[in-house]
């Protein structure tokens, strides 16, 4: 066992026992893993609040597959605005459920890393919108290999930019002769997903209300059909966004 320092954000806490929690930390070095945090419940002095979802630690840890072992925990950041804010609150720990139940553990995706502290220094500092959610999801697929086609029919390789797509069930996307049936894909919608691939920038892309309900559902069904289970935090960020 190996004690390493790690770049870590933390996606959920779990309380075990009496007085110790589990922790998901996804890391820039190993990806997600899970820590044991002894004594973290009994003693807010060993870790204080640096264990709560979605805050940004520097830990000290043996590193072991399965459960590793956390000495320390140093925050740098906490994001006090998101936590001022419901509608951010709700965005953040959504991004990091959809991390949680999406990566593989184990497996350093520093991408995502960069995207994940880019998405929390984004709603740190400007209102939660939709706009910006779909900007993180449409990444977050393409850098885990998990992106539906937004060019040409997945099954004929007919291009999208004509006519645009047929979005079916479980997200993918074909055109019009190859779908039978299926919610419209218009090519604003493909294109404007497309477009968020090319600037690592949030901010930077516009969704027109019509694209967003379009491009909203697309990634909607191709996130549930990778993370395996309805993710918690979806209800939270639906009541919020209502
Ligand atoms: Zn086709």
């Amino acid at each position: 066992m190996r004690s390493e320092k790690l770049q870590t954000f933390v996606l959920s806490s779990l309380d075990y026992g009496d007085s110790d929690r589990i922790v998901s930390l996804f890391s820039l070095e190993h990806g997600r893993i899970k820590a044991f945090a002894r004594g973290a419940r009994k003693s807010r002095k060993r870790f204080g609040p640096a264990l709560e979802p979605f805050a940004r630690i520097v830990i000290q840890a043996h590193i072991k597959e399965g459960l590793s072992s956390l000495q320390q925990a140093d925050i740098i950041s906490i994001y006090p605005a998101i936590r001022a804010d419901l509608g951010r609150i709700a965005h953040a720990l959504y991004a990091c459920e959809l991390v949680d139940v999406i990566t593989p553990e184990g497996h350093p995706v520093p991408r995502l890393f960069r995207l994940l502290a880019a998405y929390l220094e984004r709603l740190e500092t400007t209102a939660a919108i939709e706009d910006d959610r779909r900007f993180f999801e449409i990444n977050l697929l393409n850098i885990l290999g998990y992106r539906p086609s937004l060019e040409t029919c997945s099954r004929c390789d007919a291009p999208f930019d004509v006519g645009g797509a047929v979005l079916q069930d479980g997200g993918e996307a074909l055109c019009r002769f190859c779908s039978a049936g299926g919610r419209p894909l218009a090519p604003a919608a493909l294109t404007t997903l497309a477009a968020c691939l090319k600037t690592g920038i949030f901010g930077q892309i516009h969704f027109p209300p019509e694209v967003l309900q379009q491009a909203g559902n697309l990634l909607n069904e191709a996130i549930s059909a990778h993370s395996g289970r309805r993710l918690k935090s979806l209800e939270f960020l639906q009541q919020i966004s209502r």
